[in-house]
């Protein structure tokens, strides 16, 4: 199959070096035209594990390709994927102009029957304006087909979800795209008993925000917990782990934290509640895990200011800056708050992240930036840690607290473990124990 896609960030490269693995013919567009030279000559944009291998695999053999031509890239494709960001506006709606800006693209392009796949992250009813542009700027009759195909991909495991996704979820209107959209999946079906969910349009817009509100509020809930567990004195850990022991519940995403940040949840909890309000539904739900987010991240901050009491001059290690670990991807990172408020507060800050220093340094350049999590911490007068990278897992707690000047620890992801940190002298403080 012949697969144009539309947007090369996270989302569009990953999606089209997988496909071009499995054996489909992939272009890859963007208006980027400095990501573009850069793909084009193999060097990647983006840290996400095993996708160089792809990208240089899609190269070689000559299934990927990158341009920033979009007439090229659309010409002789089957299949457009539409990739591109759908940013929060200032009233929380999904800002849609960079999908609405393709649509007409494709209209004025459009030379013979195409699947035009929306990948991007919309709200219920944007495939319908979809059609309706391009049926607008369309000057000739051309058949086409407007599917929702949502992406369910974590950052830090792109490659993995898509090769290996939990569902696929494909919503179709006509019997000719549920086929092709079938066959264009069927490599990665063959093997292995992966759900495909076939649904209305509508209903697969829905499922992405359904989704991703329902991840949002699992997290939200465990830091609710957390913080009942500090206030009362019981154990965070302990409670969650038994709750998540249910099979209804299940657990996975019942870890307390400094708040859910990243390129996804908070935008698209913030559209879903919009969307409610658009259709009269009483948003207090998605207002109140967002609340619970807000305040995760600030009661954090809180105890770092109630134990250092005054951070002006202190010397402050942040071991992660990356919303997750494994990816490079600082966007809406609890650390970019967490380290806002200190340097307003007059601390110095001293940071270390294993892949997103350089991302970084472009909104921090007036920070240190360390290769190593014990240089970081050196001499320092507290470290504060936001990203739950493997890497700190292992540090040598009596490495650091011989490292530290006063040493004290700000646990924000709980990946210490407090009893064998304060074994060792560290004065550790986490979230919900
Ligand atoms: P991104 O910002 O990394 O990439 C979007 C790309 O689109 C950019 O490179 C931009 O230059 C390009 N672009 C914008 N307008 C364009 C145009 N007219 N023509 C060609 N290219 C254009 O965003 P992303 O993280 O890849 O997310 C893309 C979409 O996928 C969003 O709707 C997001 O919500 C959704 N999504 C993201 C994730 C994730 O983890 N990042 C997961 C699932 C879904």
């Amino acid at each position: 199959m012949k697969i144009s896609i539309i947007g090369t960030g996270y989302v569009g490269l990953t999606t089209g070096a997988c496909f071009a693995h499995i054996g489909h013919t992939v272009i890859c567009q963007d208006i980027d035209s400095s990501k573009i030279q850069k793909l084009s000559n193999g060097e990647n944009i983006i840290y996400e594990p095993g996708l160089n291998e792809l990208i240089r695999e899609g190269l070689e053999n000559k299934n990927l390709a990158f341009t920033n031509d979009f007439v090229k890239a659309i010409r002789d494709s089957d299949f457009i994927f539409i990739c591109v960001n759908t940013p929060p506006r200032q009233d929380g709606h999904a800002d849609l102009k960079y999908v609405e800006k393709v649509a007409r693209d494709i209209a004025k392009n459009l030379n013979s029957y195409k699947i035009i796949v929306d990948k991007s992250t919309v709200p219920i009813r944007t495939a319908e304006k979809v059609k309706e542009t391009i049926r607008k700027y369309c000057s000739k009759f051309v058949e086409f087909d407007v599917v929702s195909n949502p992406e369910f991909l974590r950052e830090g495991r792109a490659v993995h979800d898509i090769l290996h996704p939990d569902r696929i979820v494909i919503g179709v209107e006509s019997e000719r795209a549920k086929k092709m959209m079938l066959e264009i999946y069927e490599p990665f079906t063959k093997e292995k008993s992966i759900p495909i969910k076939i649904t209305s349009v509508k209903s697969a817009e829905l499922i992405k925000h359904g989704a991703n509100t329902f991840l949002a509020a699992k997290i939200s809930f465990a830091n609710l917990i957390a913080e009942v567990c500090e206030n009362a004195g019981a154990n965070g850990y302990e409670v969650l782990e038994a709750i998540g022991l249910d099979e209804r519940i299940g657990k996975n995403f019942l870890h307390p934290g400094i708040g859910f940040g990243g390129s996804c949840f908070p935008k698209d909890i913030k559209a879903f509640k919009k969307t409610l309000e658009v259709l009269g539904i009483d948003p207090l739900f998605i207002q109140s895990l967002e609340k619970i987010n807000d305040w995760a991240c600030e009661r954090f901050i809180k105890k770092i200011e109630k134990e250092l009491w005054v951070l002006d001059g202190k010397f402050i290690a942040v071991l992660g800056l990356a919303f997750k670990p494994n990816t490079d991807d600082i966007r809406n990172a609890p650390s970019l708050k967490i380290i806002g408020h200190l340097k307003n507060e007059g601390a110095k800050i001293r940071a270390h992240d294993p892949k997103a220093n350089n991302k970084m340094r472009v909104i921090f350049p007036d920070i240190e930036y360390f290769q190593d999590p014990y240089e970081c911490i050196a001499g320092s007068d507290a470290c504060v840690l936001c990203t739950e990278w493997d890497e700190y897992k292992n540090l040598d707690y009596s490495v650091i607290k011989n490292a530290m000047a006063t040493p004290i620890i700000f646990d924000g992801r709980n990946v210490f473990d407090k009893k064998e940190a304060e074994k060792c002298g560290l004065t550790y403080i986490g979230i919900g124990q």
